[in-house]
């Protein structure tokens, strides 16, 4: 999704630039990780429920495959360019490698909007993009997941349509897929449970009481909604939280000075993540203009919805008292306002950091598909806390140590990581 000026893969090769010239990278190392190693552009035809037929444009961008099989979520949005699908592949390389799981990044994509489709016509969206892509995916090549719009029923379709088309059960294909059917325990929650998880330890290393801090959210789906639910579960109060109004096609903010409830929302929220304004006003909620979440007089503020969302003209609305930003979302913050934020002092937890989370668990759905034995929820999420805790730690050791800024000290170990495993192969 191109938002304003912003396109997202210059972002992320910006990003990558700078940390290559931080690490000395040599130029075919350079040439290799800047841009994907390969990429699907395909079309999707789908018989609509009125007879007629309309063609749906897909990708899949696999950008390093070094460390192990390409990982990476699948999106639906109208807005969505293979530019986005791009960085969005970059960045799950780096994920990947900062939590220190033996996988690459990927990322795909359909350009629609599951808004306006019935649930048969998703299905064949779903249907048709693994038709489309299913000899260049798989369990030893690249594992799709869920992202922005999709969700455990849409990975079990496209499961299906990668067996029927292989002739097997494969379920290590896919990741998100529903409990009981090769789904892990955790991975609904993971994502969120992930970015709380590290801004935990930030808080402690800055020694703060997370009881005593109050936090603005941006967007309430998968991600936002479980950030909110275990955070609020360790003390902390959400302000406010904003989502996308899909009738106005605006956002709004939902701001309840007592504190936001996750139940409470979560019951006037339909299901891809849009808050009912007419019922949130009935419960007591102030509805203002949807970039009032930046502007709150909170301790943290955590973008959890799109990418380029905080920018040069917003940060100077950021409240004095704002000391940490956590990423929930994937490159939610332009290049210029990574500037405004890091002259500011605002200590930063890095998307591809603080959303480590989903993948960390689908890396274990994977591992729990292999083995063919499903762990308890507390097993997933013991793993995962021990998981985020220490590439936490590692990202904010290495920012002291070179005294550099929280996102390139992860970009630092990634890329790093990233480097060796190609020159280990004797790619560069
Ligand atoms: P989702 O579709 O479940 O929810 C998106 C939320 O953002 C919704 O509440 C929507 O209303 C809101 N939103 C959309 N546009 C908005 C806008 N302009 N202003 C305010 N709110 C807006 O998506 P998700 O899975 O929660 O993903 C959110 C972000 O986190 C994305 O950047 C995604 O790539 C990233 N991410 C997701 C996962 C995952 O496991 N789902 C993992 C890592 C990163």
């Amino acid at each position: 999704m191109q938002s304003g000026s912003h396109n997202a893969f210059e972002t992320a090769q910006k990003q990558f630039d700078n940390a290559a010239g931080i690490l000395g990278l040599d130029q075919a190392t350079r040439d290799l990780l800047r841009t994907p190693m390969r990429e699907y552009h395909f079309s999707i035809p789908v018989r609509m429920d009125d007879g007629s037929v309309q063609i749906f444009k897909g990708f899949r961008v696999q950008h390093n495959d070094s460390r192990g099989p390409g990982k990476g979520g699948i999106r639906f949005h109208p807005l969505e360019t293979v530019d986005t699908v791009r960085a969005l592949a970059m960045w799950m390389t780096w994920k990947c490698a900062v939590v220190d799981i033996p996988l690459g990044g990927a990322k795909g994509g359909v350009i629609c909007d599951p808004h306006n489709l019935t649930p048969r016509e998703t299905e064949q969206v779903c249907r048709g993009w693994v038709r489309q892509i299913a000899r260049n995916v798989g369990p030893l090549l690249d594992v799709p997941a869920p992202d922005v719009m999709t969700n455990p029923q849409n990975m079990l379709w496209m499961l299906d349509e990668f067996e029927a088309i292989h002739g097997g059960k494969y379920p290590g294909f896919i990741t998100g897929k529903p409990l009981g059917i090769g789904g892990s325990q955790g991975r609904t929650e993971a994502t969120g449970y992930g970015v709380i998880y590290t801004l935990r330890e930030a808080l402690k290393e800055m020694k703060i009481d997370i009881a005593t801090t109050v936090a603005s959210v941006q967007g309430f789906g998968n991600v936002s909604q479980y950030a909110v639910d275990l955070y609020t579960k360790l003390g902390g109060k959400i302000l406010s939280v904003s989502s996308w109004d899909n009738t106005e096609k605006k956002s709004f903010t939902f701001r309840k000075a007592s504190g936001v409830k996750f139940d409470e929302l979560k019951g006037i929220t339909d299901p891809f993540g849009g808050i009912s304004r007419a019922k949130a006003q009935e419960i007591g909620y102030e509805v203002l203009p949807g970039d009032a979440w930046i502007e709150q007089d909170v301790d943290i503020l955590i973008p959890a919805a799109m990418e380029h969302q905080i920018t040069k003209d917003n940060v100077p609305k950021i409240s004095k008292r704002v000391k940490i930003i956590v990423e929930g979302a994937n490159g939610p913050t332009t290049t210029e306002a990574d500037e405004l934020i890091k002259a500011r002092g605002i200590f930063l937890i890095p998307d591809f950091l603080a959303n480590a989370g989903g993948v960390t668990c689908s890396y274990f759905e994977q591992v729990q598909c292999n083995m063919n034995y499903f762990w308890e929820k507390e097993e997933v999420l013991s793993k995962l806390d021990t998981k985020m805790t220490a590439a936490f730690h590692a990202v904010h050791e290495m920012s002291k140590k070179r005294n550099v800024y929280m996102r390139d000290a992860a970009y630092l170990i990634a890329v790093s990581r990233v480097a060796q495993a190609c020159r280990d192969r004797g790619w560069v």
